[in-house]
């Protein structure tokens, strides 16, 4: 099989602001929350033979429609990487077209496999338990692992592509779901590998991420050494400089830190996703910019901060080969 990556959508968690005046919410092209497809094709006839889908969001199935045709249409392995409704929101919507794609197809509906850490899964299961067992096959990480952790790599069950989930700090959903009292990190990061290529999909992460500049344990350094050096880094980018608003720290990177993380995992390509700049206050840079504007300032201090490799904003419907 070949592999590639598309990109099904990178917008930050309310996407269009109500009532902000904002260019970025003034905008008119279809927007969607972040969301990427791993899509295998089979190497004779070109057509798609696997589909495993990295977080449904508002905006994911649209993506997907416009992206598939409806003969290739398909969907094989489901990964969340948190819990937050931006992840999962349209979760409903993609089970149950393709519960209906099946039936239409003359096929038996086979329960979609889902993995997920336990945060993630206890969310599920309370908020979305009509999906949970009508739609989802899961499988459970079963571990509560702080950040830097390598958890056992997703049972694809084909060859020529490995998922190794590594476990982040993305402060807001570190807490369980159910009660939202006790930490609980339910955040995971996901290495891609191929016979060719390694892409790291670092979304949604925090400032705290120390482990990635100074690992403390064998197991970080670990985490950290398997994410160096990758072709594509698509990392949460939220804001350009502000990580804290009315005391809190917002659970995203601003660029600043995006730069900090870039200079010590070398990745070939950096591709920011989950943009919003709204945290970053009316008039101040990255508030309200395009995509076009955040490539075109990130250029600018990628260069002038001697930082290795290029850095994008990728667009949806992207693809990049794996
Ligand atoms: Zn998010
Ligand atoms: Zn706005
Ligand atoms: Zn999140």
């Amino acid at each position: 099989m070949d592999f590639r990556l598309v990109i099904n959508g990178l917008g930050h968690a309310f996407l269009k602001e109500f009532g902000c005046f904002c260019a970025r919410c003034q905008r008119d092209e279809h927007v969607a929350n972040t969301s990427a497809s791993i899509v295998g094709t089979d190497k004779k006839n070109g057509e798609v033979a696997w589909h495993c889908l990295v977080d449904t969001g508002l905006g994911v199935t649209r993506s997907l429609c416009d992206y598939f045709s409806p003969a290739d249409a398909r969907l094989d392995w489901l990964l969340f990487s948190h819990w937050h409704p931006d992840h999962t929101l349209e979760l409903n919507r993609l089970g149950e077209t393709l519960r209906r794609m099946a039936r239409n197809r003359n096929t038996k509906f086979i329960r979609i496999p889902a993995w997920c850490r336990n945060g993630t899964a206890r969310w599920l299961q309370k908020n979305y338990s009509y999906e949970w067992y009508r739609h989802l096959r899961p499988y459970i990480s079963e571990e509560v692992s702080s950040p830097g952790a390598i958890l056992e790599a997703v049972p694809l069950g084909i060859e020529g592509i490995k998922i190794t989930p590594v476990t982040v700090s993305h402060y807001t959903a570190d807490i369980d779901p159910l009660t939202f009292k006790n930490k609980l990190y339910s955040s995971a990061s996901f290495v891609i590998e191929t016979e060719s290529k390694k892409a790291i999909l670092l979304w949604d992460a925090d400032n705290m991420n120390e482990w990635i500049l100074r690992p403390e344990t064998d197991e970080q350094a670990h985490a950290r050494d398997l994410m160096i050096g990758a072709d594509y880094l698509f990392i949460d980018c939220l804001e350009w400089s502000v990580e804290e608003v009315q005391g809190f720290n917002t659970g995203h990177l601003s660029f600043y830190t995006v730069k900090k993380y870039a200079s010590v995992l070398h990745p070939h390509q950096t591709l920011i996703v989950h943009m919003s700049g709204h945290e970053d206050g009316e008039g101040n840079c990255g508030y309200g910019w395009s995509d076009d504007r955040w490539e075109s300032e990130a250029e600018k201090a990628w260069k002038s901060s001697g930082l290795e490799g290029s850095i994008r904003v990728p667009t949806i419907g992207e693809e990049f080969f794996l």
